[in-house]
């Protein structure tokens, strides 16, 4: 007896026609032709089913503030960060929350269940990290938000960069940031990373850093953030976020640079909608992708998941909470086309996003929480392809978000009258 059974399910692994079977808040089976009852059964109509989508990097405390106090007109990564210093004095902890609920409830509704945000420690009033902790003890029951301490403005490059980022911690903030091609040189940069890890050690936290999110060949900080990461022991729990640099910085330089960072097991996490959006900005022609290696990284065995980053923010005006518009973006970008190549970004998505976050019981096995989307698509290349309505979103084995299926009314003749928004002429359905 389960509580709830989804028949004919296809499985992001290719598997097609499965029943997952749901006791309480766990997947208690996953096999085809599953025999027993539900007090509710779900059928899937042999779509897709996947693990909740997990996004890696975000700034919860800047979403949805697009306009405030004004545009970023230079489109910069630069101008994003001196107008987020405009509007930060102005915010409000009733503000941030509820820009933040409000994006949480766009996430849900897209599958996406599990979060890591950066939350900017600069300001020393600290208004940010009160309004995240309270965000995320408020959608505990349907987001993990896990948070990072970010000192936006430099750790040692704002005044109080140092004592806010303690304090944050002592806050309650899980996750130590950094930002260390922002410090003001070099040097300072790379004592950033070393004195981050260090209090990361001490603490016994993980560290998540915005690394090297420039075009500067030069910048290289994610050489000293590997060599602490080994020398701290915090291997397997580091991340380097962007690592923007890498795309641009000498082939033979990276023949050594990317072992290193597999010796350290860093978690690799590129923002492709971001990074094809600020970088190469101060190119002519021909302009820089601004993206990380992503196919050499995934080849050398680090985990890559792909982050949002920013919705409808000071650095970018775009988004929706839509994980597979991140991975459609990281196709093209990466040119990663080919069909193996998918079925990696998809991971990148999913599984590869999870291990980065530590999140634990989650993906399609016995024993796993019950946090699953049914996607209006038939496999994970018409996922990508398509960006397809999320039919039904689970938490802890209840739906918690529903919408309609796509379909359009054709009103030609000779033509089919319904179109599936999933249509493809070559499918099985
Ligand atoms: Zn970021």
């Amino acid at each position: 007896m389960f509580d709830l059974i989804i028949r004919n399910a296809n499985l992001p692994d290719g598997r097609r026609g499965i029943d997952i079977g749901i006791a309480g808040e766990k997947i208690a089976a996953v096999e085809a032709g599953l025999p027993g009852e539900a007090r509710e059964v779900i059928d899937a109509t042999n779509r897709l089913i996947s693990p909740s989508f997990v996004d890696p990097h975000f700034h919860m405390d800047a979403t949805l503030s697009l306009g405030l106090p004004r545009m970023n007109v230079s489109g910069t990564l630069l101008e994003g960060i001196a107008l987020w210093g405009e509007l930060r004095p102005l915010l409000t902890r009733e503000a941030l929350v509820e820009r933040a609920l409000a994006y949480c409830d766009l996430a849900v509704g897209q599958g996406l269940l599990h979060i890591r945000t950066h939350v900017d420690t600069s300001d020393p009033r600290l208004v940010t990290v009160e309004a995240m902790l309270e965000v995320k003890e408020r959608v505990a029951p349907y987001i993990d938000l896990q948070l990072v301490a970010f000192p936006q403005d430099g750790y040692y490059r704002a005044s109080e960069g140092v004592e806010s980022l303690e304090r944050a911690l002592d806050m309650g903030v899980d996750i130590v940031g950094g930002i260390p091609h922002f410090e003001r040189t070099m040097q300072e940069g790379a004592m950033s990373v070393e004195a981050l890890c260090r209090i990361a050690a001490d603490r016994g936290l993980p560290v998540d850093m915005h690394c090297d999110e420039t075009d500067d060949p030069m910048s290289r900080h994610i050489e000293t953030l590997a060599a602490e990461t080994v020398r701290f022991g915090l291997k397997g729990r580091v991340a380097g976020s962007h690592l923007t640099s890498m795309h641009s910085m000498d082939n033979y330089y990276v023949s050594k640079l990317i072992p290193l960072m597999a010796e350290a097991e860093i978690n690799v996490i590129p923002n492709p909608l971001i990074n094809i959006m600020l970088q190469g900005r101060h190119d002519t022609y021909p302009k820089r992708r601004g993206m990380t290696r992503v196919r050499e990284l995934m080849a050398a065995g680090l985990n890559v998941s792909f982050g949002h980053d920013c919705v409808m923010d000071p650095w970018y005006s775009m988004g929706s909470g839509d994980m597979l518009e991140v991975g459609h973006m990281a196709i093209h970008v990466a040119q990663m086309s080919g069909l193996e190549d998918k079925k990696k970004i998809f991971d990148a998505l999913t599984v590869n996003s999870a291990r980065a976050l530590g999140l634990e019981n989650y993906g399609l096995d016995v024993g796993c929480h019950a946090d699953l989307v049914i996607l209006q698509a038939e496999d994970v290349l018409e996922a990508l392809r398509m960006k397809p309505t999320r039919l039904a979103v689970l938490r802890r084995g209840k739906v918690i978000a529903r919408t309609v299926p796509k379909i359009t009314e054709l009103q030609i003749e000779g033509r089919p009258e319904r179109i599936d928004a999933g249509y493809n002429p070559t499918a099985r359905r």
